[in-house]
């Protein structure tokens, strides 16, 4: 990482509006009910800095949830590929870590050997600005996972920033974050006393966490536990199958392709959307579906992001964020489930 720098809340302000100007900046804002959510800004005014968490995380910019692949013209015989967008360079201000490392992660999948166009273009057209946290969310555990409170990637992101009495440490983390920290105005270099209360400051965030995972061969553990009772007593007790706790996850990639073809048969859209492996007919091949009972597929769902991701992509799936349980109707917690196999991994089911 480059020098880092210090820049007053005043002035922090004054940047942000001068990059409003130059990107489509998208920062975290009050919602109703108490929520915070990342939206477009104009000046720095509705950002809410201290906000805790959202429920969808910034991946929606970079990856929607619908987006235009290509059209077909039968009658010319043509095919035009959509634009990915951003229709404008646009900037998320103010990540928190955990949610830059879902960045990271999904960048494995689309980014990989099969590098995908349009998350590409819009990955590319995406400056990165990251907030350490300060505090622990309530239902966060990003310490557990590795990927919080304070930002452990050393590429990837473009600028890395922390809140100090009332200051901020400005940090790059590529040659273009350098260039965006060098716009901001009164900056001061940054002596080693800060750099020291920064360290200090990470120490007593990781020290406010009340959720916990323990991760020390935790996938192993999954991979030979594919039968425990777990999975079946929470999916009939507890587990709806509304796909809530996918759809918010930040690191969910998979998607559907769906054609539309005009009343005659001329045009033809093609379009991806999310998928959720919660739901019954994501299974559905030509010949039944492989994942019937609802307790496979939230088997699959923790299994995938805390056992097979690590196979799959080296890392885990899950950044510890703790959406999919805060936002689960019945509150379903992938980590009392884990912890519940860590505790009796031989347990039978009970028959009665
Ligand atoms: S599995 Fe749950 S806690 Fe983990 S990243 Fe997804 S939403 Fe967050
Ligand atoms: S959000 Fe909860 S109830 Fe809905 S599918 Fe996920 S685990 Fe089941």
């Amino acid at each position: 990482m480059s020098t880092s720098h210090s820049i007053s809340a005043d002035n922090l302000c004054r940047w942000v509006d001068s990059l409003a100007g130059r990107f489509q900046v998208l920062g975290p804002v009050a919602a109703k009910r108490g929520q915070n959510v990342f939206a477009p800004i104009d000046n720095s005014a509705p950002l809410a800095l201290d906000y805790c968490t959202t429920m969808l995380g910034p991946r929606f910019f970079i990856y929607p949830s619908v987006q235009r692949l290509c059209k077909i013209d039968r009658e010319t015989n043509t095919y035009m590929a959509a634009d990915p967008g951003p229709a404008r360079t646009q900037l998320i201000f103010a990540i928190h870590p955990c949610d830059m490392h879902a960045i990271s992660v999904l960048d494995r999948t689309f980014l990989g050997p099969n590098k995908d166009f349009y998350y590409a273009k819009r990955r590319q057209e995406t400056y990165t600005v990251v907030l350490n946290c300060s505090r622990a969310c309530d239902q966060g555990f990003c310490a557990s996972m590795g990927t919080g409170p304070f930002l452990r990637l050393t590429e990837g992101f473009d600028v890395v920033m922390t809140a100090l009495d009332g200051e901020y440490l400005l940090e790059a983390g590529s040659p273009r974050g350098q260039e965006l920290i060098e716009t901001a105005p009164g900056l001061q270099k940054t002596g080693r006393m800060r750099l020291y209360e920064k360290s200090r400051l990470e120490q007593q965030a990781a020290a406010s966490f009340t959720k916990s995972l323990e991760t020390e061969g935790l996938p192993e553990l999954l991979m030979r536990t594919f039968e425990h009772p777990v999975y079946k007593e929470v999916a009939d007790a507890r587990c709806l199958g509304c796909s809530n706790c996918v759809l918010v996850c930040p690191t969910c990639f998979c998607y559907k392709m769906v054609d539309r073809v005009d009343f005659e048969a001329k045009i033809v859209e093609r379009s991806r959307h999310w998928d959720a492996c919660q739901d019954y007919w994501f299974a559905e091949v030509h010949d039944g579906n492989f994942r019937q009972p609802q307790q496979a597929r939230l088997r699959q769902f923790m299994t995938h992001k805390l056992c097979t991701w690590v196979e799959q992509y080296g890392c885990f799936g899950c950044i510890g964020c703790g959406r999919c349980m805060t936002w689960c109707p019945t509150g379903i917690d992938i980590t009392e489930m884990a912890k519940e196999i860590q505790r009796a991994p031989t347990r039978q089911l009970e028959l009665g």
